[in-house]
C-alpha cells in the first residue's frame, strides 16, 4: 500500500493518460470557467462559454461594458446566473485594473501576493483563486475541491472536513513544486471521482484500490 503522492499520481496517470487540462482555449476562458464552475457541473459551463463567445462576450472589457441581463442570459446554463454575473464582472474589473486582460500576465505577481489579490475580488474564494493561479497563470498552487476531499479521505490520508489550506499545504508538501504536476494531478482526481470514486464508489474499477483504506476494506 503506497501513501507516496507521486506514486498515487503515477497510478492515475498510467490509468487515464495525461488529461491536458484546463478545458479552455485561452487564459481568460480558464478564468471565466473557474467562476462559472462554482456549484455546477462543467457541462453547463461549456454551454455558457459557447453562448458568451456567440454574444461577443469573451473579453474583460466586453463583459464589463455589457448590461447585466445580457451577461446573465449568456451564462444562464451555468446556473446562479445573477450571482455569477456580478462575480464575473468583478473579476473582469479586477483584470482590467491590473492590466491583465490576458490573465496569463498575472504570472508577473508572486503567487502569495496574487492569491491575496484574487481573494479580495467579490465572489472569488480559495478554490476559484487557486484554479486561476494554476490553470490561467501556470504557477504552482494545488487546487482542492470536493473530489479531492472525497478520494483522499476515503483513502485514509486526510480528514474530509479539514480546512482548505491545511489540505492544500499537505499536497504541496507531498509533491514536487511543479505546476505541471499540480495541473494534471488535479485533473486526474476529477477523472477518478467521476469514473470510480463516485458518491457510491466503484472500487473494483479503481487503480487506487491497493492504496486505499476503503477499497481494501471492500476487497
Ligand atoms: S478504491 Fe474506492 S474508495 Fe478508494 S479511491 Fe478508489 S473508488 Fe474511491
Amino acid at each position: 500500500m503506497t501513501c507516496n503522492m507521486m506514486d498515487i499520481y503515477g497510478l492515475l496517470l498510467e490509468d487515464g493518460g495525461h488529461q491536458h487540462w484546463w478545458p479552455g482555449e485561452t487564459a481568460f476562458e480558464v478564468a471565466v470557467g473557474a467562476v462559472l464552475t462554482q456549484n455546477t457541473s462543467f457541462s453547463g459551463v461549456t454551454r455558457a462559454i459557447d453562448r458568451m463567445k456567440a454574444a461577443g462576450l469573451m473579453s474583460p472589457a466586453a463583459i464589463v461594458a455589457a448590461p447585466d441581463d445580457v451577461v446573465g442570459l449568456a451564462i444562464r446554463p451555468s446556473g446562479y446566473f445573477n450571482i455569477k454575473t456580478a462575480r464575473l464582472k468583478a473579476l473582469c474589473r479586477f483584470l482590467l485594473e491590473n492590466d491583465a486582460a490576458d490573465p496569463a500576465s498575472l504570472a508577473r505577481f508572486p503567487v502569495p501576493l496574487l492569491r491575496r489579490m484574487l481573494l479580495g475580488v467579490h465572489g472569488v474564494g480559495r478554490e476559484t483563486a487557486d484554479s486561476i493561479i494554476l490553470y490561467a497563470t501556470n504557477r504552482p498552487i494545488f487546487v482542492i475541491d470536493a473530489y479531492t476531499r472525497r478520494i483522499f479521505s476515503r483513502m485514509g490520508l486526510v480528514q474530509a472536513d479539514s480546512d482548505y489550506d491545511v489540505l492544500r499545504t499537505f499536497f504541496e508538501k507531498s509533491l514536487p513544486c511543479d505546476a505541471a504536476v499540480y495541473n494534471d494531478f488535479h485533473a486526474q482526481i476529477v477523472r477518478c471521482a467521476k469514473e470510480c470514486c463516485r458518491k457510491r464508489p466503484i472500487c473494483d474499477k479503481c487503480v487506487l484500490r491497493q492504496s486505499c483504506r476503503t477499497g481494501m476494506a471492500e476487497a
